[in-house]
């Protein structure tokens, strides 16, 4: 047939379908595939001739056209067909930034976010907690970021990051699903109480770590001109802060990755206190020593990273302390990943330079913020029942999170003409209670069953454009605060 970009346009419009330009693919023995719109929904088109994919044969002009709608077995048969559409481990480049979808509608925004910049992508990224307020599965994350790299015709890789598991059987889960990261949570093996007790309440507790304490005690270590001196009190409280969360990382590590082309990332970032430099040191050189493979790790750092608002702290302190964790992370050949990464513009330029540009950064909730600012600009009137309702359930929401938000801030809504509600996403109180509330606006009922789910998702189809570029530049503005070169300056 004739498989030229015009021919298979003009064959799609006679089944009523707009083709995406870009997922365009010709092929050799004449044949095609593509992505479609129907309007209400995408699908895929090939030409019939190839049987990776099912669907339905359509016939018009004297062609064929397969149409494939976007099933589970359609999306694994175009991550066989077109690799490029499948994830694969990336942490191994120098910038790359997960950007969690939790709507499965961010894709095409994130990708054109990171069209022009020098860095890597790791568009599947969710936690079980995500998963379970957006009542997703790890299947459906990665199909619509599969769909989206198809989309939009993106060929430089991505990562699919099963974040934040805590037991063994959710990174089974997230492997079985075809996942290249997992972000180990170890904060359920982490004994915070020992942080707070002083040293003879310290000396009274069972220590099951007599080898480790002979194996580190006076040792120091010089990082890049850091001193880290190994010792006393503060070794054994190490010993019991860390000790079965190494075990934990370790036997994971053994079970599931040994022999897999996965990237592994070691959180340790849900403490109650800060990570030393010390306590960072100690972690990565013990699982080190025992083997354990791993391409990054997430401390957690002086000052608060809240939830969709800028870093709170002092950001002299925060460049001294990530100055020395950089340094440990570079002395292992390991990256830093920065959690709650969205909208900490003010650090971002530290981070970009302090780890030479080899660092991974994790957002998720901007870009849900960005969808709902993107309802406050279309609908007027359903962003002030959601904001009504969002206001009703903050404080049961807030449960959840350590935010700081004064909702005493946030402008009654009924002072406000509609043109001023997108703007309430750029003041920080509003923003939190819009942000931790997600999981309750997502899954609010009625009598008549689901009460914004529905409209919101008719709201963000018909705006998906308007979506994709609010996410290109405020996801983009994230990348080049990093401090991530362009594209064309390197190449
Ligand atoms: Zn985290």
């Amino acid at each position: 047939m004739n498989n030229s970009f015009e021919a298979v346009t003009s064959l799609c419009a006679q089944f009523g379908a707009k083709l995406y330009e870009r997922s365009f693919i010709p092929a050799e023995d004449g044949g095609f595939a593509a992505m479609v719109n129907f309007g209400a929904e995408d699908a895929l088109v090939s030409d019939g001739g190839d049987s990776a994919f099912e669907g339905e044969l359509r016939f018009a002009g004297g062609e064929r056209a397969l149409v494939s709608p976007l099933t589970h077995e359609t999306m694994q048969a175009l991550r066989r067909r077109f690799p490029f559409c499948a994830p694969s481990a990336v942490l191994a480049r120098e910038r790359t930034m997960g950007v969690g979808d939790r709507l499965g509608i961010a894709g095409s925004g994130h990708i054109r976010a990171f069209e022009p910049f020098d860095a890597t992508p790791v568009l599947a990224q969710q936690s079980m907690r995500e998963l379970t307020l957006t009542k997703r599965t790890f299947e459906q994350v990665l199909d619509a970021a599969s769909g989206a790299v198809f989309r939009e015709g993106f060929r430089r890789g991505f990562g699919a990051d099963g974040d934040h598991l805590k037991q063994p059987d959710e990174v089974e889960y997230a492997l079985s699903c075809g996942y290249t990261m997992i972000t180990l949570d170890c904060s359920e093996h982490i004994r915070n109480d020992v942080a707070a007790m002083g040293g003879m309440q310290l000396e009274a507790l069972p220590f099951p770590y007599d080898d480790l304490y002979k194996k580190y005690n006076g040792v120091s270590v010089d990082i890049e001109g850091a001193q880290l001196c190994f010792g006393g009190t503060e070794l054994k409280r190490m010993l019991h802060l860390y000790g079965a969360a190494i075990d934990f990382a370790q036997s994971i590590f053994e079970r599931y990755l040994k022999d897999r082309p996965v990237d592994f990332e070691i959180s340790i970032d849900e403490t109650e206190t800060p990570t030393t430099p010390l306590q960072h040191y100690f972690v990565a050189n013990e699982l080190r020593s025992r083997g354990v493979i791993f391409q990054s790790m997430a401390p957690r750092f002086c000052g608060e990273f809240q939830k969709g608002v800028d870093y709170i702290g002092s950001l002299d302190q925060f460049r001294a302390e990530f100055a020395v964790h950089a340094a440990i992370a570079r002395h292992f050949g390991y990256k830093i990943s920065l959690h709650s990464g969205s909208d900490k513009f003010s650090v971002f330029p530290i981070v970009g330079e302090l780890t030479r540009e080899r660092f991974h950064a994790k957002t998720s909730g901007t870009s849900w913020l960005e969808a709902m600012r993107l309802v406050a600009m279309t609908s007027p009137a359903l962003y002030r029942e959601i904001h009504a309702f969002a206001l009703e359930h903050f404080a049961e929401a807030k449960r959840y999170y350590h935010v700081t938000t004064d909702l005493t801030k946030v402008p009654a809504l009924d002072t406000l003409p509609d043109d001023a509600l997108p703007a309430l996403f750029d003041q920080n109180d509003a923003r939190q209670l819009i942000h931790i509330t997600y999981g309750y606006i997502l899954n609010a009922s009625d009598d008549l069953g689901e009460r914004f789910r529905p409209s919101l998702y008719e709201l963000w189809r018909t705006h998906q454009e308007t979506y994709s570029n609010l996410l290109a530049r405020h996801i983009g503005r994230h990348l080049e605060q990093l401090g991530v070169p362009a594209r064309s300056e390197r190449q």
